[in-house]
């Protein structure tokens, strides 16, 4: 379809962006289907398809209103329907550009109340003290002791993660030390700059992302093998790095590099031998965040290493909608995302399993609410 963005308040790399993405998008309609809001709201306009319509709109004629900002901020940023899209669409691109062109028609209070939650969120001088008392899991000692490794990866902190679940960096830690891997972990303080992104402070996360790169990039030259991520909202983000950059910027070969030596816990670990790590009989449910299967596009890969495992699972219907969890969305859209986790956890317990497990913090805080049973990350089940 054709496309003719040219937004002077927009850079020339945005504008080619939104082009490229609503001129690649032929309107059939397919993404509907797996679209958790257009299932759940029955409106177009909460669908992929009629928010590109929306953004078209906007960003071509100046056709928008805080009207058009609502049916944006319904979007989960999930992105099933990049999944199911035919046609290559990259929906999530466009949608940060549309957010952070239409910021200007949200009153005032809705402004600072976001403001207020991305920063209290990201610093975490302000998060631990609050957060601590939210803590789902504690801290357990490391067990072995790694010296004089010949590998070393670099352990992503999390901006929340340490604080809310400690055990789940420390269940890293305690699994790559029995296979004598050292583990640099990486600062709270280092944000992949997720939430500003989606909060249309991309001016800010721009400015963390390249933060991080410069550091990832020294510690990759310095004999740091892999960046790990244990919190697949932050995995995706960092992997797609490069997308932020035009080509000709400098950041852009950063980017790709820091990207290209990103992997989640779960990819690193299905190359490694685990024979040392114990089995289970355990009957557990897994659900697999948007951020791994449609994100990443890592879908059936923790299944498959939990199944090596011992470990029972019975497929979970509508596997590839979203929790409702979507970083902050749980947030600003409480009623949308109880009656996605009300129906995720349906799901997820119709085996009647002893516990569910997931590869993202957002995810296990927000499915924890509402879960009969224990929710925990996958990865603190092999550290037995
Ligand atoms: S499936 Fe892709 S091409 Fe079809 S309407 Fe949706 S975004 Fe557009
Ligand atoms: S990202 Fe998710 S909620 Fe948003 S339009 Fe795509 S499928 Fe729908």
């Amino acid at each position: 379809m054709h496309s003719s963005v040219k937004q002077a308040s927009l850079t020339d790399f945005a504008n080619q962006k939104a082009n490229k993405v609503i001129g690649a998008c032929v309107h059939c309609g397919f993404c509907l289907a797996t679209c958790p809001t257009y299932q759940l709201l029955g409106d177009e306009l909460d669908s992929p398809r009629g928010r590109i319509y929306l953004m078209q709109s906007a960003l071509e004629d100046n056709q928008a209103s805080f009207h058009t900002l609502k049916h944006l901020d319904s979007c989960l940023t999930c992105r099933s329907c990049e999944t199911t899209c035919p046609s290559g669409v990259e929906y999530s691109q466009l949608l940060d550009i549309g957010r952070d062109f239409l910021e200007t028609k949200r009153p005032f209070w809705q402004k600072n109340y976001r403001t207020l939650v991305r920063k209290f969120l990201t610093t975490p001088l302000l998060f631990k003290p609050v957060g601590y008392f939210f803590r789902h899991s504690g801290k357990v000692g490391s067990k072995l002791k790694v010296e004089n490794s010949m590998r070393k990866v670099l352990l992503l902190g999390g901006c929340v993660q340490p604080t809310l679940a400690p055990n789940i960096n420390h269940s890293i830690k305690n699994i790559l030390a029995k296979l004598n891997i050292a583990v640099v972990e990486g600062s709270q303080s280092q944000c992949c700059g997720a939430i500003d992104q989606h909060l249309a402070a991309s001016e800010e996360a721009i400015r963390k992302v390249k933060g991080n790169i410069d550091a990832w990039q020294g510690q990759l030259e310095n004999g740091i093998e892999v960046i790990l991520s244990s919190a697949s909202g932050c995995g995706v983000m960092v992997k797609d790095y490069p997308s932020l950059f035009d080509k000709e910027d400098e950041y852009h070969a950063k980017a790709l590099l820091v990207a290209s030596h990103t992997q989640d816990i779960a990819e690193f670990l299905s190359k490694e031998d685990l024979s040392q790590l114990h089995l289970s009989e355990k009957n557990i449910s897994y659900h697999e965040p948007c951020t791994m299967q449609h994100g990443q596009q890592l879908g059936g890969l923790v299944e498959s290493l939990l199944g090596q495992f011992g470990y029972t699972q019975i497929p979970v219907t509508d596997s590839h909608l979203c929790c409702g969890s979507a970083g902050t969305y749980a947030i600003f859209q409480p009623k949308l995302a109880k009656e996605l986790r009300s129906n995720k956890i349906t799901h997820l317990t119709k085996s009647n399993p002893e516990m569910i497990v997931t590869s993202n913090i957002g995810c296990l805080m927000h499915l924890q609410k509402g879960s009969p049973v224990p929710v925990k990350h996958w990865v603190e089940l092999l550290d037995g």
